[in-house]
């Protein structure tokens, strides 16, 4: 039931988003067409070759998300991670199967073999790493603030006394949880979508959480919402995918995968294309 209304909550909010893309998410046929050039459909499928489970939280755009059908690359979900787990699955011969579920229980879903790789813009971070393992850092990032257009916070100082919120168990509720600032409150959301749905409807002052997602958030509903970095405050993240530290032999092959990736400069522009297609156009 809990999956259930996640799953809810982002096919809502992604929706909105759509609604104000202006022949984005709505799609011409040509932007469609655009947009299956560059994003590889891990619909393929061959009976004979073995399943891999890739574990993700969906509702964290735009690494993995729900999409609508014919837009997304598996006609559910899409993004970042999503199109390399398929040419991971297409380059190691194994057909991905996605598995979605709370960041939060990420960890542990891959330390019970419930799935063999976590793909969700995980931030590699030295306590994970000794409950899992990492593949080789695929994409930088940092904490961004999301606030109201018109409000006047542009530093977390300038949050002291105000209600903030974070998804739970993230490297957003993390840094917010240490900062030496007196929140009036901190909020945590199982999910970003829910959080931005208060923040836009003003039941907190501001949302923490990755730049990757807080950026392409903000550009989705920038007649409501703007972003900002504090350096001053938060330091530098890595992604890595995350393996059962015993499949070492997956980490090896995955990591061979996003080395190459990584050289021919793909991710960014997986990231590039999958946050033009989704902001409104100018
Ligand atoms: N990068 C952040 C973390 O690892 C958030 C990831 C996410 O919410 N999917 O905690």
């Amino acid at each position: 039931m809990k999956k259930f209304f996640a799953i809810l909550l982002s096919v809502v909010f992604i929706m909105s988003m759509s609604a104000c893309a202006g022949g984005g998410g709505g799609g011409t046929a040509a932007a469609a067409d655009d947009y299956m050039s560059w994003s590889p459909t891990p619909a393929y499928f061959n009976p004979d070759w073995p399943t891999l489970v890739m574990g993700t939280a969906a509702g964290f755009f735009p690494f993995e998300f729900i999409a609508h059908e014919g837009e997304a690359v598996n006609d559910r979900y899409a993004g970042v991670d999503i199109s390399l787990a398929a040419r991971i699955g297409r380059e190691l011969e194994k057909n991905i199967e996605i598995l979605d579920m709370d960041f939060g229980g990420l960890i542990f879903a891959l330390q019970s073999g419930e799935v063999d790789f976590v793909a969700a813009a995980m931030t590699i971070r030295p306590d994970r790493a000794e409950m899992v393992n990492f593949s080789v850092p695929y994409f930088t990032a940092g904490q961004w603030v999301v606030v109201q257009i018109d409000s006047p916070y542009n530093s977390m100082a300038d949050l002291a006394g105000r209600s903030v919120g974070v998804q739970l168990g993230t490297t957003g509720d993390f840094a917010v949880t240490d900062a030496e600032i007196d929140f009036s409150d901190i909020v945590r959301f199982n999910q970003p979508a829910p959080g931005i749905v208060d923040l836009i409807a003003g039941s907190i002052d501001a949302f923490v959480f990755d730049s990757s997602a807080a950026r392409a958030f903000a550009a989705t509903h920038s007649d409501r919402l703007r972003a900002f970095p504090d350096t001053t405050f938060f330091g530098a993240e890595q992604y890595g995918m995350a393996f059962h530290l015993e499949n070492t032999e997956l980490l090896a092959q995955v990591n061979a995968v996003l080395e190459r990736a990584l050289a021919e400069g793909y991710i960014d522009y997986l990231y590039d294309n999958y946050v033009a297609y989704f902001s409104p156009a100018d």
